[in-house]
């Protein structure tokens, strides 16, 4: 049993290397956005707004000057032997979808059988916000949570159901509301234990059924 716990950060975080504009710099690129939207960013209405906008993507994008595997390092050992599956459902996020800065809803559903290491469930929460706090595709992010969980814990599967509906394809486009993607990524025991699977499965309620992600 080897514990390795080197997780690249480079490959899941390009921003780091990209060197960020000032803020003056981010002010007028909203001030152009308002101009090509057909609007006068210097009417009284929209005076704070890029500085309202620009806040607001401190936030949204708060994912990439945070480090998934440090969240997840402070992992509790002591777990009288449980080896159960641990199930952590509808975990609510949002995130933007790189291709059009739109928002992406839904929620993400994970679980994991522990091989001796566990971590809070509030870090799970955290790892969900670290990823969708990025601009995304969803097949990405669902990727990214399983595998990080899979490096740090080393646990004997992990399990990641995501279910989310693209803004840039209800509010344009295509205009289908309601339609949502689901994404999975199934690794260890429920990768080649189709009971396993099941048991997750059946846990979230993957029958069909609705889940909150459209709302
Ligand atoms: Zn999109």
């Amino acid at each position: 049993m080897h514990m390795k716990s080197t997780i690249q950060c480079e490959s899941t975080n390009p921003a780091a290397s990209a060197a960020q504009p000032s803020r003056a710099e981010a002010i007028a690129a909203v001030r152009t956005l308002i101009r090509w939207a057909g609007d006068d960013p210097d009417r009284e209405g929209l005076l704070e707004t890029p500085d309202r906008v620009i806040r607001a993507y401190a936030e949204y994008f708060s994912g990439y000057r945070q480090d998934p595997t440090e969240i997840l390092a402070k992992t509790f050992s002591e777990v009288d032997g449980y080896d159960e599956m641990i199930v952590m459902n509808d975990i609510r996020f949002e995130s933007h979808c790189e291709h059009h800065m739109a928002p992406i809803i839904g929620c993400v559903h994970i679980g994991y059988l522990p091989d001796r290491r566990v971590v809070g469930i509030s870090k799970l929460a955290r790892l969900v916000e670290i990823y969708a706090r990025r601009l995304q595709i969803q097949e990405k992010m669902t990727v990214q949570i399983a595998d990080t969980l899979a490096e740090v814990l080393q646990p004997n599967g992990v399990a990641v159901v995501v279910e989310a509906a693209h803004q840039c394809m209800t509010t344009r486009g295509v205009h289908k509301p309601g339609a949502t993607l689901v994404t999975s990524r199934m690794l260890g025991a429920f990768r080649k234990d189709a009971t396993t699977r099941r048991e997750f499965l059946a846990i979230i309620g993957r029958n069909g059924s609705g889940m909150p992600a459209h709302a």
